[in-house]
Order: structure tokens, then sequence, then C-alpha cells
């Protein structure tokens, strides 16, 4: 029997009560209509890298290249505890197989390229998440999509077809020539 194509997923998406008020954010066009399609790998970040639930807001702050995630009162630095876990994450879904990724928009972590940055206290630019942008750059040729563009239908057929354009790529050999 094939393998289901797997996708890893933000778990708050999937309906996992894990954000930072204890709530989820469960989508049911992944879970109800691409569930039919691919197997999931339910990742939180903020949860997975030692952070209890409910825990305090946090927010992407300073430098572009470099930003650092602050939680929004009382300005602690998770930086380090984030990027330490991101490196340790990413290593581990090379095992995975994963053909595809969707990320909860916004959130610090996970948000892929509407997470506003700020600079002292003031929001300007939109990036990515730290959590987003690591996965973005250990696997450059997974399709990556955020959970909100999926209500968009060319956006998410066209995140379908990539999906499994990477699948027959990967299974076959990379060999389309
Ligand atoms: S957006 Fe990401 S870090 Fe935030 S609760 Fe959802 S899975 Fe966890």
């Amino acid at each position: 029997m094939t393998k289901p194509i797997s996708i890893g997923v933000s778990a708050c998406l999937l309906g996992y009560r894990v954000r930072y008020d204890g709530g989820q954010r469960h989508d049911p066009y992944i879970t109800d209509i691409l569930g039919r399609l691919f197997s999931f790998v339910p990742i939180c970040p903020e949860v997975e890298c030692g952070m209890p639930t409910p825990r305090e807001a946090m927010r992407l702050e300073g430098n572009p290249a470099a930003p650092r995630l602050l939680t929004r009162r009382t300005l602690i630095d998770r930086t380090g505890q984030m990027l330490a876990f991101c490196s340790l994450k990413t290593r581990e879904l090379e095992h995975e197989n994963l053909c595809g990724f969707i990320f909860k928009e916004r959130s610090p972590s996970c948000g892929l390229t509407t997470v506003p940055l700020y600079n002292s206290g003031v929001s300007g630019l939109f990036t990515a998440g730290l959590f987003a942008k690591e996965v973005a750059g250990c696997f450059p040729l997974i399709p990556l999509e955020e959970a909100e563009n999926l209500k968009n239908p060319d956006i998410r057929e066209n995140f379908i077809e990539r999906v499994f354009l990477y699948s027959n790529q990967h299974r076959f050999g990379n060999d389309l020539s």
C-alpha cells in the first residue's frame, strides 16, 4: 500500500489547544478536506520548545535579518530557546519526508510572511516567524503556505498541485528529465 503524503501543520490549526491563550484555531478546510488527501504532522514550536499553555503572548522585535522573540508585556527574550528548538526540530523533520507545510499566519513562530516586526514597540515591516523561517531555509523546495491563504480557491488548488508534484519528484528520485 502506498504511504500517505505527509505535510506539516501548525498544531493549533488542527484543533490542538496550544495557543498562548489556551485556545486553538481549528481550520475545518484543513482537517476535513485536505485530511482526505494528506496525513498531518502537527507541530507547535512554542509548546515543543518548552513554553507552557497558557503563556504570555510574544512578538518579533528589532533587526529584520535577525529579529528577537520577546514576551509582549515582560519583554523576556525567548529567541535562544526558540532557535535551539528550530535547529533540532528541522533535523528531526528530515526523517518525516514532508511534502508540504501549512503555517498559522501572523504567529511570531509560525507565520510565513505576515508577522509584524516591531522596532522600539512600533510595528512597521512584516516578516517570517522564527520556526517558519528555519523550515523555509532547511527545506527550500517544499511547498509552504499560510492557512489564511488557503481560503483562496486558486491558491489552495495551486498548493495541492505543488504538494503532489513534490511528492512525485521525491518518491521517484527527482528524475523528471
Ligand atoms: S501558531 Fe504555531 S506556535 Fe502558535 S499556537 Fe499555533 S502552532 Fe503553536
